[in-house]
């Protein structure tokens, strides 16, 4: 817990923290055994008002930024993975539209979102592109008043469940030039946009994260983000400090909760010969040390980070970078010692120790991936660009 978040973010942070205990926990397992998009997850996010979290309050929302970002997606991690990323993931294309929002924008999408009634998600990544998802190759022309839309896009989460998609593309003829790089808003069940076959990952099953076609999809003008070519301000502003800090949270949720299950655990398991729990092994207790300090070191890091970022801090680059790096890092060797603390018999009977494991495995490889992160806050480090 962080002593020092400001009051107003200590109170979403109890909704949050009490709707994902009453609520996506009880739904949890169900969504991870029958990759199911976590429609009452979300449902009651909406009616707690948290889709608006970064709509700007004279439209209704909450106008927050990345620090209540990070504590909000913490708190539904814990309790369930999916719902936390597609609520994440909502979060991040909600403020790439508030960044630069029209008036019919604000009107169609915002309000909407503040109300309960719009979810979002972002389609940036590419079959072609793999983790480079600030170089797209799905094209966009211009046809009389609306945007003509082309290519393939991969790992859409939400993908045929969210309203609408911030979809990233360069300017056909131009495609292998990054700064006609855009960003239009598709709405779901445009023509044209077609799904590939549904989910099923290894974790983070809930999420739907679905690859699309776009076959000549027309986007009206007025669903155009910003200005053609924005691609260096997004990336850099919006979309990065927004994405790192969702992935962030969630993973630290995941980690917390795999923590606090390997102490309960350690505390409910005995044997016939000592009437000792297992949790007064001091081997075993290491291994709770080095869990709890992952998770603090990780949750701290990212407060910083996002503090930072709020406060357009020029560190705030690498900070972000960090937080990342070490939130996946902490997911995945949390998750990996809880399971071996809690013994055969979490091996054996699936539940939430397997299933935090298992969504953990996406935080390495969710792009920026720990690989690309790594190199570019070392050149950063290094005072080179990160890319
Ligand atoms: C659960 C989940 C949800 C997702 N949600 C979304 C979403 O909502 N929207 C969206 O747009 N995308 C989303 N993604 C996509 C994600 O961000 C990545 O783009 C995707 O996982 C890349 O997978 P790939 O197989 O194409 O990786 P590849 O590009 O094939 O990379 C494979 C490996 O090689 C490494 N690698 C590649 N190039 C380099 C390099 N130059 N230097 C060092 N290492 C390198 C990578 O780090 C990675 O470990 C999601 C992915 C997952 C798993």
């Amino acid at each position: 817990m962080d002593a020092n978040l400001p009051a107003g973010l200590v109170s979403l942070q109890a909704r949050a923290a009490e709707l994902a205990a009453a609520i996506l926990a009880p739904n949890a397992e169900r969504v991870d055994q029958d990759a199911q998009w976590p429609a009452t997850g979300m449902r009651a996010l909406a009616d707690a008002g948290l889709l608006g979290l970064h709509v700007p309050r004279h439209l209704g929302g909450y106008g927050e930024g990345l620090l209540a970002l990070s504590v909000i997606t913490e708190e539904l991690g814990k309790a369930c993975g999916s719902t936390s990323m597609c609520y994440g993931m909502h979060c991040v294309a909600t403020q790439v539209i508030a960044a630069k929002a029209t008036p019919n924008q604000e009107e169609r999408y915002l309000r909407p979102i503040a109300e309960g009634r719009h979810i979002s998600s972002l389609a940036l990544s590419e079959p072609a592109s793999g983790v480079f998802l600030y170089l797209p190759r799905a094209t966009f022309e211009h046809a009389g008043e609306s945007f003509l839309l082309n290519g393939e896009k991969a790992f859409i989460t939400s993908g045929a469940e969210a309203d609408s998609y911030v979809v990233s593309a360069v300017a056909y003829g131009d495609e292998h030039d990054p700064s006609t790089f855009t960003c239009v808003l598709v709405d779901k069940g445009s023509e044209g946009l077609h799904w590939g076959k549904p989910w099923n990952g290894f974790g983070m099953r809930g999420n739907s994260s679905r690859s699309a076609r776009l076959d000549n999809v027309h986007v009206p003008a007025s669903n155009l983000l910003g200005r053609e070519g924005d691609h260096i301000w997004y990336v850099f502003e919006v979309i990065a400090p927004f994405f790192l800090t969702a992935m962030a949270g969630t993973y630290i949720g995941i980690a917390q909760s795999a923590l606090d299950g390997a102490i309960a655990s350690l505390k409910g398991r005995r044997f016939a010969h000592t009437p000792e729990p297992l949790a007064d092994n001091p081997v075993l207790a290491h291994d709770v040390a080095e869990m709890w300090l992952r998770v603090s070191r990780a949750r701290q890091l990212t407060h910083h980070a996002a503090k930072l970022g709020d406060a357009r801090s020029p560190e705030a680059v690498q900070a972000l970078f960090a937080a990342k790096i070490e939130a996946a890092d902490a997911a995945v060797e949390v998750t990996r010692i809880a399971m071996t603390v809690a013994g055969g018999r979490a091996y054996q009977d699936g539940g939430p120790l397997q299933r935090a494991m298992r969504d953990a495995q996406a935080a390495p490889v969710m792009s920026p991936t720990t690989h690309l992160l790594k190199t570019w806050l070392g050149r950063t480090a290094l005072g080179l660009p990160p890319l």
